[in-house]
């Protein structure tokens, strides 16, 4: 319950703001703890500056220290940049058959144990046709490697033929592809022990021929530095769709997570966790977040104490509308809370003996537009009136409707509506001398 209540009482919860001397003391530990997790210099500066501008001024919360409250802005900004924005939430786009998907990135960094993964997951998770060949025309190890995984994971690979490039490779993969009638079509390219032109050549003329659907940088999420110059120098150059993060099993604090997505500002789309064909996940930008900051102990002090508040804040409102004072400040609250959860299963909801209510509510065409209407309404009470309904007789309620622009019949019907959890309130305060109430705050 009070982390619903949370938006409520954000207002509410500060003891005194963070001044700028209290910003730039956390943001040295924090600085350091971004270097240490491998976060490469220039990103960890821009981060930082980005944050030092956004908290300083933030209130505090009661019962922490400011360098805890900006570690939690930190980290809640952290998670915020791992994101991105949303337009890329569709992890791969394997539609208009068969689609490609080019597999890129530095030797060694895990391109061919992830597009077998890969494939697997389509192959079982989307019911997806794959076929994967292997462009890796230097290593005859290579292509056997790809062969062996497709066997394992029953997804058919291109026969090999020796003595063709890469970019002939493809085309032959890209028709059997078509004959095939499969729907994706996985290319394994080789990689190098370092950037250089002639891989990168190579790899431009392998995306001409097939035009691919996604283009996937395969990167150890172990290496810091060096990372953001491999994924500067793919992104320019082939233009990425997305990156995968491999050997997040290890102990490595995955700061490359960070850097990748400050360069490219391209999705980490997927994160290896071991060598096995299942060993692969989404990416969760709150799990790599606390990782990468290796502060989670302060952060979840920070969200403890600032439930704490919340529910605290919470008890005494409940209090108050269990003595029966549930005004139309009130009323209007918690249409607000409704309205941004979405519905009526909101605070109501979650009360004991409201749910019921709400449903009652919600089943007689209850929605987001009759709630805007009725905070419409209580905004064009008086204060006076809003904090004491009893006041409306006739002519103030003809007032009221008139300038929401709506009829008495509504302004009715909301009072009604108040009146009813009103006293479902107050009977609820009796029932248990608030015991129900309190063990709902849990
Ligand atoms: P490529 O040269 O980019 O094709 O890299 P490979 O796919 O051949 O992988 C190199 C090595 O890294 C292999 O031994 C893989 O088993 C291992 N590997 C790949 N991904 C992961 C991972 O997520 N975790 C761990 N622990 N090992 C991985
Ligand atoms: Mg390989």
């Amino acid at each position: 319950l009070s982390e619903r209540l949370s938006g409520v009482f954000d207002k509410l919860t500060s003891q005194g703001a963070l001044s700028e001397d209290d910003v730039k003391t956390a943001l040295r530990e924090v600085r350091v703890a971004l270097l240490e997790a491998d976060v490469s210099l220039p990103v960890a500066r821009d981060f930082v500056k980005a944050v030092e501008s956004r908290a300083t001024g933030q209130a505090v919360t009661k019962s922490v220290t400011p360098g805890q409250q900006v570690i939690k802005i930190v980290h809640d900004e952290l998670i915020n940049v791992l994101k991105g924005d949303s337009e890329d939430t569709e992890l791969l786009k394997v539609d208009n058959p068969p689609a490609p998907i080019l597999m890129v990135g530095l030797q060694g960094g895990g391109k061919t144990t992830t597009t077998a993964k890969l494939a697997k997951r389509l192959k079982e998770k989307q019911g997806k046709r794959v076929l994967m060949a292997s462009l890796d025309v230097y290593r005859p190890a290579a292509m056997h490697q790809l062969e062996v995984l497709g066997q394992q994971i029953g997804v058919d690979t291109l026969p090999i033929v020796a003595g063709q490039k890469p970019a002939d490779i493809a085309k032959r993969a890209k028709q059997q592809a078509i004959m095939g009638g499969y729907d994706v079509y996985m290319l394994d390219t080789a990689g190098r022990l370092s950037i250089d032109d002639e891989l990168m050549a190579e790899v431009e003329a392998v995306r001409d021929v097939t035009n691919p659907r996604e283009t996937l940088l395969v990167v150890d999420g172990l290496t810091g530095q060096d990372a953001v110059n491999t994924a500067e120098n793919f992104n320019n150059r082939i233009g990425i769709s997305g990156v995968v993060l491999t050997r997040m099993d290890g102990d490595g604090r995955g700061g490359a997570a960070l850097s990748m997505r400050a360069v490219t500002g391209k999705p980490i789309k997927f994160v290896g966790l071991g060598e096995k064909m299942d060993a692969l996940e989404e990416f969760t930008p709150d799990r790599i977040a606390g990782r990468i900051l290796g502060m989670g102990d302060i952060v979840a002090l920070v969200e403890k104490a600032q439930e704490t508040i919340e529910a605290e804040q919470a008890e005494r409102m409940m209090r108050r509308f269990t003595k029966g004072q549930f005004n139309m400040n009130d009323m209007k609250m918690q249409l607000e809370q409704m309205l941004k959860m979405g519905g009526m299963e909101g605070l109501m909801g979650m009360m004991p003996g409201m749910g019921k209510m709400a449903k009652q509510v919600k089943e007689s065409g209850f929605e987001d537009k009759t709630i805007a209407r009725q905070i419409a309404l209580i905004q064009s009470m008086t204060k006076k009136e809003r904090a004491n309904p009893a006041l409306l007789q006739a002519s103030r309620k003809k007032r009221i409707a008139k300038g929401a622009g709506l009829e008495v019949s509504e302004l009715n019907k909301l009072l009604k509506m108040h009146r009813q959890m009103a006293d479902m309130m107050k009977k609820m305060g009796k029932m248990g001398k608030g015991g129900m109430l309190k063990q709902a705050m849990k």
